[in-house]
C-alpha cells in the first residue's frame, strides 16, 4: 500500500470515526432534552374550582412525560404513570391501562431520570417517610419527582367517583370518595414534593400515586406500613403548563 492510500484511508476512517461520535453524543442529549421538566396539564385551582373536562389525551401526555399522576376527565378515576403506560384507577382499587385517546383533566407528568438513590429505612408508615424525605431532601423551594419501589404489609388508596356535571367543588368529590386497602404487596409510590408557593398549581409536599408491580391496584395513597424501600429522586429545573 502507498503512502498516499494510506493517509486517504485514515483520513476516511477518522470522518467515519468522528461522524460516529458525534451521532452517538447527539442520540444520547436528545431524550435528556426533556429531564427535569415538570410538565403539568390544568392547575390545582382549576381542579378545587370543579374544571373536570378532558384538556389533554393520553397519547399526547405521553409525549411529554411518562411517570407522573393526575385525574382523568369527569374525575373518573385516579391518574397514575409509569414505565410509558398511563393507568387509571377505578373505585374498586383496580388500575386499567389508559387507551391513548382518553382524556385527563389534570397531570403531572415527567420522564423520570433519578439524580439521587437511597434505600428507605424499614418499617416506615407515611408520616416516617415524609420525615425521611424532609431530610434527605434538604431543598424546601424545589420541587421533585419521586419514584419509591417498596413492599407494603398494608396501603389505602382513594378513588374518587365520576361527575355528571362541571364545577362541583373539589371537597365535595373528595367528600365522596371511595377507600381500598390491599395488603402485602410490592409496589410503586409516584409522585411529587411541590413547595408551598406552588399551592394554586399542584398539590403541596408530598403527593403521591401507587401502582402495585403487577399493574392491577393503586389510587391516591392516603397511608402505608412499607416493610422496605428504594428511593429514586429527580430534581425538577423547569415547569411547563397547559393551563
Ligand atoms: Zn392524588
Amino acid at each position: 500500500m502507498n503512502t498516499k492510500l494510506a493517509i486517504a484511508l485514515l483520513i476516511v476512517l477518522s470522518v467515519l470515526i468522528f461522524t460516529l461520535v458525534i451521532f452517538t453524543i447527539f442520540s444520547q442529549q436528545t431524550p435528556l432534552q426533556s429531564n427535569g421538566v415538570l410538565f403539568q396539564v390544568s392547575s390545582l385551582a382549576s381542579l378545587v374550582n370543579g374544571s373536570y373536562e378532558g384538556k389533554m389525551t393520553v397519547h399526547d401526555l405521553l409525549n411529554h412525560g411518562d411517570f407522573g399522576l393526575g385525574a382523568v376527565e369527569y374525575m373518573d378515576g385516579e391518574l397514575v404513570c409509569l414505565d410509558t403506560e398511563c393507568y387509571r384507577v377505578t373505585l374498586d382499587g383496580m388500575a386499567h391501562e389508559l387507551s391513548p385517546g382518553s382524556k385527563v383533566a389534570f397531570a403531572s407528568v415527567v420522564f423520570f431520570q433519578p439524580n439521587k438513590t437511597f434505600d428507605i429505612p424499614q418499617q416506615q408508615n407515611f408520616t416516617g417517610l415524609q420525615k425521611y424525605l424532609d431530610d434527605k431532601l434538604m431543598a424546601k423551594n424545589d420541587i421533585f419527582a419521586i419514584k419509591i419501589d417498596g413492599f407494603f404489609s398494608d396501603i389505602t388508596t382513594r378513588t374518587v367517583h365520576k361527575q355528571d356535571k362541571l364545577y362541583v367543588p373539589l371537597s365535595e368529590v373528595i367528600a365522596n370518595q371511595t377507600i381500598s386497602h390491599l395488603y402485602n404487596t410490592h409496589g410503586t409510590l409516584v409522585g411529587f414534593y411541590v413547595p408551598d408557593y406552588m399551592k394554586e398549581i399542584n398539590v403541596v409536599k408530598y403527593h403521591f400515586h401507587f401502582l402495585t408491580d403487577n399493574k392491577e391496584f393503586g389510587g391516591h395513597v392516603l397511608g402505608f406500613d412499607m416493610t422496605n424501600g428504594t428511593g429514586y429522586v429527580s430534581k425538577i429545573n423547569e415547569v411547563s403548563i397547559v393551563p
